[in-house]
């Protein structure tokens, strides 16, 4: 049977002489493995529409339970303009690594399909934002999977406070009088600074002023957040965006 969907090339290992198989987050049938016979050969078609990062429509083959193949890929969104610019690629490789370890084969989800689709759109487009668009897409993706901070509150005791901390493992904020020690209390702008990024927009939040320093701050908490539930897993794009 012949399906088409709209997808993101998350990676792709060689199989055979000439054969890749490549990891795709589609649209229809959320995270999936497919056949690319031949991708490997010179002037092969398919090869330029499997490349990394790449989202298009794609034309598969799929069969009882076997892989399915691909037939056809028609490019719609590409780095290729961007290969020199490692900002932009560190973030795409990290959305790629991220969906690739949250989602299980055949897992669907929508919600993180159109939000992943958005943030390689906007990567192209808002190349000096990248570090903005990745701490978006982080406390976003993570809320999509049922992980959402919480961030309007203390998370123990429900009361709403002028002191809080931001405790990862209790998943969110946590009050003056609910901490049995001193800790160094979250900024109220950065309190609301994630509540914003959280709660609104793409387009409003690359309109707002923003500094470096508050990107940096939600990027490094941000980071903590997911590898807490992760379990400790590091991203490689990670280690490479600290060096940037
Ligand atoms: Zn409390």
């Amino acid at each position: 049977m012949l399906v088409n969907t709209k997808a993101l090339v998350l990676k792709s290992i060689p199989f055979k002489e000439s054969d890749l198989i490549v990891t795709l987050f589609t649209q229809k049938f959320g995270k999936i493995n497919v056949l690319v016979k031949g991708a490997k050969k010179m002037k092969s078609k398919l090869s330029y529409s499997v490349q990394m990062f790449t989202f298009g429509d794609y034309l598969l083959y799929k069969k009882n339970n076997n892989l399915p193949i691909l037939r056809q890929g028609d490019v719609d969104l590409t780095f290729k303009n961007h290969s020199f610019d490692l900002g932009v690629l560190s973030a795409a490789y990290y959305i790629c690594e991220f969906v690739n370890f949250f989602m299980l084969e055949n897992e669907h989800n929508q919600k993180l399909f159109r939000l992943t689709e958005k943030t390689m759109r906007m990567l192209t487009t808002h190349k000096e934002k990248s570090k903005t668009i990745l701490a978006t897409f982080k406390i976003k993706a993570m809320a999509l999977m049922g992980y959402s901070p919480y961030l309007t509150g203390c998370v123990l005791c429900g009361e709403k406070n002028e002191n809080y901390i931001f405790s990862v493992p209790q998943g969110g904020l946590v009050c003056e009088s609910c901490l049995p020690y001193k800790n160094k209390f979250i900024s109220k702008r950065h309190r609301l600074l994630m509540l914003f990024v959280l709660r609104t927009t793409f387009e409003e939040i690359l309109n707002t002023e923003v500094k470096d320093s508050e990107v940096k701050y939600l990027n490094k908490v941000l980071n903590k957040y997911i590898q807490f539930y992760s379990d400790g897993h590091i991203f490689k794009s990670e280690q490479i965006f600290q060096k940037l």
